[in-house]
């Protein structure tokens, strides 16, 4: 195996062992290479079909699945990889069978990913095994750097496509961009040149991908509004639900309603409660724990069932199996999974429901509250209190802290950033980053709370829809030179497409901790320096200074 998609890769080079740092095995890492491969031939018969007219919106739809599954701590199933596998390569030669009967030609060298085939389970795992579709194949590092850039750009972006999805919205150019995008970086013939055009479209693609995401969530559920969550606990049984995916917990709470089982959030799902829509649910009671990473811990005093609606899943310790559910791509041999909803019916979620009628009420773990939904919508409405509060000078710096949380102590960092920056800072979150400090009392500028939650890490989009806002009440030719500073967490490929996204925007000169992204060889991590200002986190008091000085 060699998979260097996340911020816990080893040694920042590259996972290469029996297993990854997540806990993937290394069969189900080249499983999941294998499948990305077949992908790629899915996007290369695609964009040729699409030539041609034709298009296969559920065969677009699958390849956003398959991305998404491969996205860090996903899906950990070899079995259901291998399925998957062999399903893409059927699409992959029906949209390639289509291409030729509506008159395409399948002349001149085809990727490999094109033609690559395997008729058995066996020789299916043999091709995995030898590292087919790995980045191993790849011996030019910028390449392998620009590739896996743009790689793991289109997972995030699935990701976020596929929740909007299951609200009923989708978009044929983003599925077109995917496919045309995973064409380009199967075929050899790609120049570097259009490798680094493509990251940048990717990162345009993004901001398209998560304002989708933000219609289909504010259209459904109504707009964040300022919300008090309770973050302790009431003596009934509760289910516990983490990930990002709304329209799994409508279902959740449609089938709980009224039944004695109470339903709290967890890690990224905490922005639920900002939903107008969500509060008519009296079960829905409050958040539970930390972070996705405090999910051992957590899961094991909370004693009810827990569901997993999108990725961040640590492999379960065997006792906690049968009470860990996985619906969607999400995916653990042996904890029971709930299958996809028909067309537009609820998801069955009544085993969990059984499953929480017999157990113990959750075991308090802390008793306040977090306070959140800034996104957009709330603020724009507070604009003129923030814009006065800005001019009067009781505002001096917005400092955005968005991203993601995990297990390394250097994480830390975030957590005293919050607190050594100047009672006069607002910070900007979204995403789980916010768990390293957002129960810390941070107080309030004139009724403003220093910290404003958007939400989870596609409202990434929210908070630069703030900022493009600012820039437009203050008359700046460019959203870098307002009072604004960036001090982003990443660990996972939604925050590099959140990353690109914010690049294409405009905004310059951000901060990226823990560290760089393993993946950007030092001569594409140099074209971004130069190109974009990134830098990597330093010290607390050297950041702090730096930002309230203005960089
Ligand atoms: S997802 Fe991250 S931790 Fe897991 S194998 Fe890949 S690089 Fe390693
Ligand atoms: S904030 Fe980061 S770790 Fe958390 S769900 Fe989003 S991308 Fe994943």
């Amino acid at each position: 195996m060699f998979c260097h998609q996340c911020q816990e890769t080893m040694k920042n080079a590259g996972c290469n062992a029996a297993k990854g740092m997540c806990g993937k095995t290394a069969e189900v890492s080249d499983l999941q290479d294998l499948l990305i491969y077949a992908c790629e031939g899915i996007g290369f018969w695609g964009t040729k079909a699409l030539g041609k007219g034709v298009y296969d919106e559920e065969t677009a739809f699958f390849v956003d699945r398959m991305l998404f599954a491969t996205i860090t701590n996903a899906n950990f199933s070899a079995r259901e990889f291998t399925a998957w596998t062999f399903e893409a390569l059927r699409r992959r030669d029906a949209l390639k069978a289509a291409y030729l009967k509506a008159g395409g030609v399948a002349s001149g060298p085809l990727p490999g990913a094109a033609t690559w085939t395997a008729s058995t389970e066996e020789a299916l795992k043999a091709a995995a095994a030898t590292g087919l579709g790995g980045w191993l194949a790849e011996a030019d590092e910028d390449r392998r750097s620009l590739e896996s850039l743009v790689l793991y750009g289109l997972k995030g972006m699935s990701a976020y496509i596929e929740h909007a999805y299951a609200i009923g919205k989708s978009s044929k150019d983003l599925f077109v961009f995917i496919m045309r995008a995973l064409a380009a970086i199967s075929d050899r013939g790609t120049t570097k040149e259009a490798l680094l055009a493509l990251v940048v479209e990717t990162g345009k693609e993004g901001v398209n991908a998560m304002a989708l995401l933000d219609g289909a969530n504010t259209g459904r559920y109504g707009n964040p509004r300022i919300t008090t969550v309770k973050t302790g606990v009431r003596g009934r049984p509760g289910i516990l639900v983490s990930g990002h995916d709304l329209r799994d917990l409508h279902d959740l709470l449609e089938q709980t309603k009224g039944s004695g089982v109470d339903v709290y959030t967890h890690g990224e799902m905490l922005s639920a409660h900002y939903y107008p829509y969500f509060g008519k649910y009296d079960n829905l009671y409050g958040n539970y724990g930390g972070s996705w990473w405090t999910q051992g811990t957590d899961i094991a005093k909370f004693r009810g069932p827990v569901l997993f609606t999108s990725n961040c899943l640590v492999p379960p310790k065997e006792g906690q199996k049968a009470r860990i559910f996985t619906t969607g791509v999400v995916g653990f041999d042996g904890c029971p999974h709930i299958a996809d909803r028909a067309g537009e019916g609820m998801k069955d979620f009544s085993a969990i429901v059984a499953l929480a009628k017999t157990s113990l009420p959750p075991e308090e773990l802390e008793n306040g509250t977090i306070v959140g939904g800034f996104a957009h919508d709330q603020v724009f409405a507070l604009a003129d209190k923030v814009v006065a509060a800005v001019k009067s000078g009781a505002i001096k710096r917005f400092v955005v802290m968005a991203g993601c949380d995990a297990r390394q102590t250097s994480r830390e960092y975030y957590t005293g950033v919050a607190a050594a920056l100047p009672k006069d800072t607002v910070i900007l979150t979204a995403g789980c980053a916010k768990y390293r400090y957002n129960k810390l009392a941070l107080g309030d500028i004139g009724g403003i709370p220093r910290v404003l939650d958007a939400g989870q890490c596609n409202d990434s989009y929210s908070l630069a829809l703030v900022a493009l806002k600012l820039k437009e009440v203050f008359g700046l030719a460019d959203v870098n030179d307002l009072p604004l500073s960036f001090d982003i967490a990443w660990y996972e490929q939604k925050a590099v497409l959140v990353l690109l996204s914010l690049l294409s925007l405009g905004f310059k000169n951000i901060r990226l901790g823990p560290t760089l992204p393993g993946f950007l060889s030092p001569g594409v991590a140099k074209t971004l320096v130069e190109a974009f200002g990134i830098k990597c986190i330093g010290t607390v008091e050297g950041d702090v200074a730096a930002m309230v000085a203005g960089s």
